[in-house]
């Protein structure tokens, strides 16, 4: 741990209603700080007390950072204001769209060790839903770096082969338009204030293209079986009031019986197709 964190975070009074944890560790901080280069646009959310602004400025071409909490913003001005390729913005990020944003380059990273409270939130305002093809703020993104905890990491990079009820609706939105890794694990002690639990680096590779087709009733499918995942499949649908269900599972050569958290992307999709002719 960096004692020069350390200390500027300590003397800090660190908001907890703002899921303010800073990161200490320099190790961690340089970590994710060298997944800027040059020419990179980076757009920061949640710079907090600029430890790792200060690198990512030192890093890319241009930092354009979001924070919403006044005390930080003060701090960020005194210490990093000096740099022509750094610009603080103080507003939500759930209420911004990078094409408002002060970016040169088509396509722009994104680096987040965000409050975990709106974890879900900001992932949906980066990516969009999952039928939505044409999402504004993803087209404009190549990659993004998250800080989430790793029981959210684990959800994030599940599959229909994951133990411990970790795939779901969050699994199949990140695998859908990127290929997400989870790339660190982070103790908790690399954090101050240190939070409750655990935490992951996941990177999100952003595709142009969603890994299956989008259908019509592809999202309304995904909701009905993850809603009641240790059911089975049939009683899944037909709790979400899809009609034709078990024609629908034969032409999709789905057995009635198996739960629906072992189905793959693939599947469901299929599922959803065979579907149409029904609902
Ligand atoms: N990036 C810093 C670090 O790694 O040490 C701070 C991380 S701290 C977990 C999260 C930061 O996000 C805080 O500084 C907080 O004030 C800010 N924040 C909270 N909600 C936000 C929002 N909706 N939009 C932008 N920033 C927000």
């Amino acid at each position: 741990m960096s004692l020069n964190y350390i200390l500027r975070a300590k003397k800090f009074k660190a908001k907890k209603s703002l899921g303010q944890n800073f990161l200490i560790d320099e190790n961690i901080i340089s970590f994710i700080a060298n997944h800027a280069s040059k020419e990179d646009e980076i757009l920061e959310i949640g710079p907090g007390l600029g430890f790792v602004t200060e690198q990512l400025i030192e890093n890319s071409k241009r930092v354009v950072a979001l924070e919403i909490d006044k005390d930080a913003i003060n701090i960020l001005n005194k210490n990093l204001g000096k740099y022509e390729n750094f610009h603080l913005i103080e507003q939500d990020i759930l209420k911004t769209n990078i094409d408002d944003l002060p970016f040169t380059k088509e396509k722009i990273k994104v680096i987040a060790n965000i409050p975990y409270y709106i974890t879900s939130p900001i992932l949906v305002h980066l990516l969009g839903e999952i039928d939505e093809l044409a999402h504004k703020n993803r087209n404009r993104i190549s990659q993004i770096i998250l800080m989430v905890q790793l029981e959210v990491a684990n959800r994030i990079v599940a599959n229909e082969n994951s133990q411990n009820k970790e795939y779901g609706q969050l699994s199949i939105l990140s695998q859908m338009y990127s290929e997400a890794q989870i790339i660190k694990k982070v103790p908790k002690n690399c954090f101050s204030p240190a939070p409750k639990v655990d935490s992951a680096l996941v990177s999100f590779e952003i595709n142009d293209k969603p890994r299956v087709e989008i259908t019509r009733l592809l999202k309304r499918t995904v909701k009905a079986i993850f809603m009641a995942r240790r059911k089975n499949v049939k009683n899944s649908l037909l709790n979400a009031e899809f009609v034709g269900v078990e024609q629908a599972l034969e032409k999709a050569k789905i057995d009635k019986t198996t739960r629906g958290e072992k189905l793959s992307l693939v599947q469901i999709q299929e599922l959803s197709i065979a579907l149409e002719e029904f609902n």
